[in-house]
């Protein structure tokens, strides 16, 4: 048995390591200055620097409308400096000094790996704040646990928390064949691994088994987890892993997939960039 490999990918905050502290009950700065994380749809607003980028620092960034800054939520602390997190409406436009780069991989991000976790944690927090105005249990408008990602009902006193949502990824291996599938509209050639949320009542393990015998027909065994993802667009939390093919024909679910095929390990199609957990997986176990 061999132990799961480290998962450094975007989007885990974990590849920040200790300097970033997410925010916590009853330590909110009184001050909004720091780091800005200004959302725009699913980009986010950053500086060029050289060939790279860097956040706004300071005080709320010149040239925005001050109703967008004024109320800010607070995402932490990263290496001693507050993050602030605030979202532009789509058509709003980007301040001279400024330019808005894509959080989004398949849209050929080309921010750090840094700067896309960090957005996308503030991308989550802006869906969690759009998705949670009013009690899911009462209707009553709920009221933020100052210094926190929750919120509570004033009413029935209900207390939720930002929502993450499971799905298996699995490779599915037989000897040097890895099978992978593709969607309609994804680009020509290009497969990936196969997904599904994970239903109530359901182990990730019996999740990955119906998922597979749903989308392409075959069965699977010897299901491994190897690594996991939180994939913000808008809240998911992805859980890898390799399952051995056990039998039965490949037969597609037409609604979900547009191909699925076996291909050998030393021939694969075009993958999804590295920034996913598909694109790891396929890499660290296609030929192991
Ligand atoms: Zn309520």
């Amino acid at each position: 048995m061999t132990t799961p490999l480290t998962v450094h990918l975007p989007y885990n905050r974990d590849g920040l390591g200790a300097t970033f502290v997410p925010a916590k009950r009853g330590a909110k700065p009184a001050e909004a200055n720091g780091h800005w994380l200004i959302v725009q749809d699913q980009r986010l607003v950053v500086i060029r620097d050289g060939y790279g980028f860097r956040l706004p620092k300071g005080l709320a960034p010149n040239g925005l409308d001050p109703s967008l800054t004024a109320n800010p939520l607070w995402l932490g602390t990263l290496a001693s400096t507050e993050c602030w997190v605030t979202s532009l409406p789509r058509e709003a436009p980007i301040p001279e000094g400024l330019v808005a780069e894509t959080l989004v991989p398949m849209q050929g991000a080309r921010l750090s790996d840094d700067l896309l976790s960090l957005g996308g944690m503030a991308m989550q927090l802006i869906w969690w704040e759009t998705t949670s105005g009013y009690c899911p249990r009462c209707g009553e408008r709920t009221e933020r646990l100052e210094g926190e990602w929750g919120k509570r009902c004033p009413r029935c006193r209900y207390e939720h928390y930002p929502h993450l949502h499971p799905a298996a990824i699995v490779l599915v291996k037989d000897g040097d064949r890895c099978l992978l599938a593709r969607k309609a509209g994804w680009a020509p050639n290009r497969y990936a691994l196969i997904a599904g949320f994970v239903d109530n009542g359901e182990s990730l393990e019996s999740a990955v088994a119906r998922e597979v015998k749903e989308e392409v027909g075959v069965d699977v065994t010897d299901i491994r987890y190897v690594g996991s993802q939180n994939w913000p667009f808008p809240s998911q939390l992805m859980v890898g892993f390799v399952a051995r093919y056990a039998g039965g024909e490949i037969s597609i679910d037409a609604e979900e997939l547009e191909d699925a095929r076996w291909f050998p390990a030393t021939a694969l199609p075009d993958l999804p960039s590295r920034h996913s957990i598909s694109r790891f997986i396929i890499d660290h176990y296609a030929t192991e």
